[in-house]
């Protein structure tokens, strides 16, 4: 068996290592740099051009900038919007922090719209007051304005950057994070770090999803987590984007025909040209779970979804309009594949967009395990059980500068650690087991299986007691004998993404079975958690499902939410 020498040159020291570059991971970067730590960046590809959902981000982020509205306020919708199980606590830190850091992105050089010196406010949904800071160019970019100016300012302060890593696993020494291994794509080598602390800004798990906005989001710092004994909560909740393009194929995953329903006033229509949506009213009007049992019911679009119509429109408002929002690209790449939008439907289904599940964190970003933080998307106890639009960017923008201020702190008060080599090297050889296997299954006949059971299983509708646990035991059976299969058919060690691959289907096996386990647990419909044995929301169920690993089996703890500022409706006040 290869045993890979641990020596100190080939070991890569930092006061504070940051797994993930995007908002949360580059704030915390930011953040610990300017206080003085020593910070190593780690992304599993480019900076800036890797798959982070940060970069796909359409129409911007909530900050309460002027009164009468206030960060107050801004926690009190957010907290409504999670239907109560936020932490409060975490929610009103977050909010407090946003409006500085929208300051300093503006001074960085975000380009806002500003009037009179101002920003110019938008108002999404869910918003006591306008809370969207528009941005100066028209249209679904925000993302691309973060990147352009969040990578400048890594650069600028010349931040150690890692790029092409995927981190596989952490390493614990006395109980404590001491550092993570991860794979060097390009070298197709095992890289060791050791850190006084480690921040996770891995992102979300919205990529175990066959049908996804956020294919990379596969969960891995929340499985890496998970295995070293952290503590992982609210995985039964998440969202899903309802008018995520599916047809024609050179748009699939794509958000922007949410436009044409919104700003359009566009109509869905299921597969027998009922606008359907009128038939669900009140709680049922929630258009991703709408589309999903219209698709269940037999009554979806040719390609099992909806069809989202703007024929009721002159062509000239829709040519003004999309010209407005910078929308021209969209149309000519339509045309250039013979899709005629003024009188054919684009076909929409709900994608998986944002998970509100992962690593259970106190008010400074601490996990259970000392040494390791997380922030972002990866961060459970923000969102709770559902979101409004624009509301994920900022709170994972201030979990990553509170975890970047405290692991600065933290530099400061103790020693670079000691690493455990015995567990490098069982890790090294763990990672060679699918590439020394002659024959077996690929990486994506695993990844798809997992996709399907979740899919089938746990997806928007038809969560019950019996497919929940046909899907665990689904889940438990692809562990035992599909993973022990796995096999990377290509050699070559270097740039051999079949081999990274091989890494993620093992956290997208993990992050699945959580979900499904806390999909059983909650015995009642919140947010888009819907059980159809269970279809009411419940008081008693104001309540967190914890999970946590010890040593094979899996310990789930439901822990009451408290409520310090504001009172859910159904116990009063
Ligand atoms: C299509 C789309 C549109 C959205 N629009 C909005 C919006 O308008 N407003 C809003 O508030 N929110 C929006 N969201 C949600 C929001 O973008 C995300 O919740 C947020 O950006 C998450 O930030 P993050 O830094 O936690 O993770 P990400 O931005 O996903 O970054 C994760 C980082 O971790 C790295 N990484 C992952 N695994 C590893 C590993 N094993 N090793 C090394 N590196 C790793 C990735 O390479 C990446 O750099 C949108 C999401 C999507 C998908």
């Amino acid at each position: 068996m290869q045993k890979r020498p641990v020596t100190d040159d080939s070991v890569v020291k930092a006061d504070v290592l940051v797994i993930g570059a995007g908002i949360a991971g580059i704030f915390a970067a930011i953040e610990a740099n300017d206080l003085g730590a020593d910070v190593t960046l780690i992304t599993k590809g480019l900076l800036g051009q890797d798959g982070a959902a940060t970069w796909m981000a359409g129409y911007g982020l909530q900050a309460a900038l002027y009164p009468p509205d206030s960060p107050e306020i801004h926690a009190q919708d957010t907290i409504k919007a999670g239907r109560f199980l936020n932490d409060q606590e975490l929610v009103y830190t977050l909010t407090k922090e946003i409006p500085a850091l929208v300051r300093k992105l503006n001074r960085w050089g975000v380009r806002y719209r500003k009037e009179n010196g101002k920003f110019v406010m938008w108002r999404l949904p869910g918003e006591t007051y306008p809370r969207v800071p528009a941005l100066a160019r028209a249209g679904q970019y925000a993302g691309h304005e973060y990147r352009r100016v969040l990578t400048k300012e890594i650069r600028r302060r010349n931040i150690k950057v890692l790029e092409d890593i995927a981190i596989v696993d952490l390493l614990q020494s006395d109980g404590s994070v001491v550092g993570a291994v991860g794979l060097d794509i390009r070298q197709g080598s095992l890289n060791v770090f050791k850190a006084k602390s480690t921040i996770l800004a891995t992102g979300g798990h919205m990529g175990c999803y066959r049908v996804t906005t956020s294919p990379c989001a596969t969960g891995d710092g929340s499985a890496m987590a998970y295995r070293a004994g952290a503590e992982i909560a609210d995985m039964e909740f998440a969202d899903f984007y309802a008018y995520t393009a599916i047809w024609p194929p050179i748009t699939v995953g794509e958000i922007w025909p949410t436009a044409f329903r919104y700003e359009l006033n566009g109509i869905l229509y299921n597969g027998v040209g009922d606008d359907f949506m009128r038939r669900y009213t009140g709680a049922k009007n929630v258009p991703p779970m709408a589309i999903q049992r219209e698709v269940q019911e037999g009554r979806g679009s040719a390609h099992g979804g909806a069809y989202l119509s703007i024929r009721h429109l002159p062509a000239n408002l829709i040519r003004n309009f999309l010209d407005q929002v910078g929308g021209v690209k969209w149309l000519e790449r339509l045309e250039a594949v013979g899709f005629d939008i003024y009188n054919d439907a684009v076909e929409v289904a709900p994608a998986g967009l944002c998970s509100f599940g992962g690593c259970n964190i106190n008010l400074k970003c601490e996990t259970n395990i000392h040494g390791l933080y997380a922030a972002g998307e990866i961060a459970a106890r923000r969102e709770g059980a559902y979101t409004t639009a624009g509301n994920s960017i900022p709170l994972c923008m201030a979990l990553g500068c509170i975890a970047g201020r405290e692991t600065a702190r933290r530099a400061s008060e103790i020693e670079i650690p000691r690493i455990d080599e015995e567990q490098v090297d069982e890790l090294y050889r763990n990672m060679l087991v699918p590439m020394e296997r002659e024959e077996g299954l690929s990486p994506i006949q695993v990844k798809q299986a997992i996709q399907d059971i979740l899919g089938e299983y746990a997806g928007l509708v038809g969560r019950t007691k019996e497919r929940l646990e046909k899907g665990l035991s689904e889940i438990e059976r692809l562990r035992q004998e599909d993973l022990t299969r796995l096999s990377v058919s290509a050699k070559n060690k270097k740039f051999n993404l079949e081999w990274a691959g091989a890494i993620t289907v093992r956290n997208m096996t993990d992050i699945t079975e959580l979900i499904i386990r806390a999909a059983l647990t909650r015995t009642e419909s919140r947010g888009l958690h819907f059980r159809e044995d269970f279809p009411e929301e419940h008081p008693e169920w104001l309540k967190r499902i914890i999970m946590v690993k010890r040593g094979e089996k899996v310990i789930t703890t439901i822990e009451p939410v408290t409520f310090p500022y504001m009172k859910p409706p159904a116990t009063g006040s």
